[in-house]
């Protein structure tokens, strides 16, 4: 059994993404976990963030089981679970635009923003022709349109699955199919992360489910939020733990008191900790006010 934290090195981890860190630190540790670290580097990687995340979350007494995991380096295991899936005819070449995609008519009951499978089913001529234009994208050929989730603070959730992205036109594999692989190879059963992410959680456990493995159980977390009810950011000012530190606050003691935990260190905090005690409403937070 096993949770995990598995952030992007686009930059540095602010107080809520350290809040949905220790979430998931707390939620592993308390139910008898083992908790690892995935750095999710296939693309938008900042030089010097990845050490400056493992930085802060050990500054925060976070500890993790075994080496830190790069996606970069698992290119071989994305490959793998694309030929499996072509070698069983679930995977389609697709050539759309973005623009394309929004103008298309939405397929018979599709719901909006799905794929509208404008390329499922050319002929190979049809996709030669295509070829000449632009790379294709390789596509899920989904045979469900929708999907349920166990989520311990959302309950039975069901989700739109469309014909998803696995790997983009450029060559890069795509999030929803390295995620998925990642969390079936490394044993993930408990995923906790920000809430943003659960109209992903169903066509990711779809895929699990393709890809022969055992969807997770979800804890989708309430994201922190400025006093503007916007997504937390960097340009709201002192939101990371060395510009919070520099004004003398202890960050972990912050994280806590907005989670109601009492202790000083995580460890101290398992004690008071429940999964079904995580507050539902946003983290708003300002850093003004701190
Ligand atoms: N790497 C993603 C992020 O930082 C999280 C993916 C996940 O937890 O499944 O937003």
């Amino acid at each position: 059994m096993t949770g995990r934290f598995a952030p992007s090195p686009s930059g540095d981890l602010h107080v809520g993404n350290l809040r949905t860190a220790l979430l998931a630190w707390l939620c592993a540790r308390s139910t008898g976990r083992s908790f690892v670290l995935r750095v999710e580097d296939l693309d938008r990687v900042r030089e010097g963030a990845e050490q400056r995340q493992l930085d802060d979350l050990a500054a925060i007494g976070l500890d993790w089981d075994g080496p830190v995991v790069r996606q970069s380096e698992r290119a071989r295991l994305y490959d793998a679970a694309l030929a499996s899936l072509a070698g069983r005819g679930l995977v389609f070449e697709c050539f759309c635009t973005r623009r394309e995609i929004l103008d298309a008519p939405s397929a018979p009951h599709a719901p909006p923003g799905a794929y509208p499978g404008t390329c499922r089913d050319l002929t190979e001529a049809e996709r030669d022709e295509r070829r000449r234009d632009r790379p294709a994208a390789l596509r899920l050929r989904a045979e469900v349109s929708t999907f349920t989730v166990d989520d311990e603070l959302h309950g039975a959730f069901s989700g739109v699955v469309d014909d998803v992205v696995l790997r983009r036109g450029d060559g890069a594999v795509a999030y929803n199919l390295a995620v998925v692989v990642d969390d079936a190879q490394q044993g993930i059963d408990q995923v906790v992360r920000g809430d943003d992410l659960l109209s992903s959680a169903p066509r990711q456990a779809y895929l699990a489910t393709l890809l022969g493995a055992t969807p997770p159980t979800y804890v989708h977390v309430p994201l922190a939020l400025n006093s503007a009810g916007q997504r937390l950011a960097k340009r709201d000012g002192a939101v990371s733990r060395s510009e919070l530190e520099a004004r003398g606050v202890d960050v972990l003691a912050l994280i806590a008191a907005s989670l109601g935990l009492e202790g000083s260190t995580p460890h101290e905090l398992l004690r008071t900790f429940d999964v079904a005690a995580i507050p539902r409403a946003p983290w708003i937070f300002d850093p003004e006010r701190t």
